[in-house]
């Protein structure tokens, strides 16, 4: 079986979870001021959401690994470096802006077919749950930059749920954020079992 590791997005402090000061700077990602929502902070959502997956996760007994909420990319990389087999999968999560709509998954460049299966499978299945666009499964070279979640050494996934910065996708996520925790969690179990 593979091992589900998962990963939120940004960091919600600047504290390194150990009680001293971490040495970055906090980096909450995406910030949008929202007229329903009020103030919309990414690392503070992607954090809840993953928290959410993982009691749903324990609920159906799939086991994972998590690194701590507070950690910054770069001790998340450091962290799962440690622990994963080339087999195993890590999914960071995460929320888009920028002015578009929708949801996609990001994938490596040349990605392996599970790679390419499994996050189109995510993509459609977080956009039909939120009926919003399913933008698809995309490579990191589309993007015209490397991601460094890409460079942890097994299958790589860093969903982008939804755009902060549209009004209609935070209202479909908000309306329906407990059937796509259901749903991810379920297709999680089915990804580690997918050998
Ligand atoms: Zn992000």
């Amino acid at each position: 079986m593979r091992k589900l590791n998962l990963s939120a997005g940004h960091s919600v402090t600047i504290w390194d979870g150990f009680g001293k000061p971490a040495l970055h700077q906090a980096d909450r990602g995406i910030i949008v001021n929202n007229p329903v929502q009020r103030q919309l902070v990414e690392g503070d959502l992607n954090a809840r959401l993953r928290r959410f997956i993982s009691l749903q996760l324990d609920y159906l007994g799939v086991e994972y690994t998590l690194d701590h909420d507070e950690s910054v990319l770069r001790d998340s990389i450091a962290f799962f470096r440690k622990l994963v087999k080339p087999e195993d999968i890590a999914i960071e999560i995460h929320f888009n802006g920028g002015g578009g709509h929708g949801a996609e998954v990001i994938i490596p460049e040349n990605p392996s077919k599970y790679e390419r299966k499994w996050g189109e499978r995510m993509s459609k299945l977080i956009a039909e749950t939120l009926q919003i666009r399913d933008r698809g499964c995309k490579c990191e070279k589309t993007l015209g930059r490397r991601l460094g979640w890409m460079r942890v050494p097994c299958e790589n996934f860093l969903p982008e749920i939804c755009f902060l910065d549209n009004p209609k996708d935070v209202e479909q996520y908000f309306k329906f954020k407990t059937v796509l925790v259901l749903k991810l969690a379920d297709l999680f179990k089915e990804m580690r079992e997918d050998i």
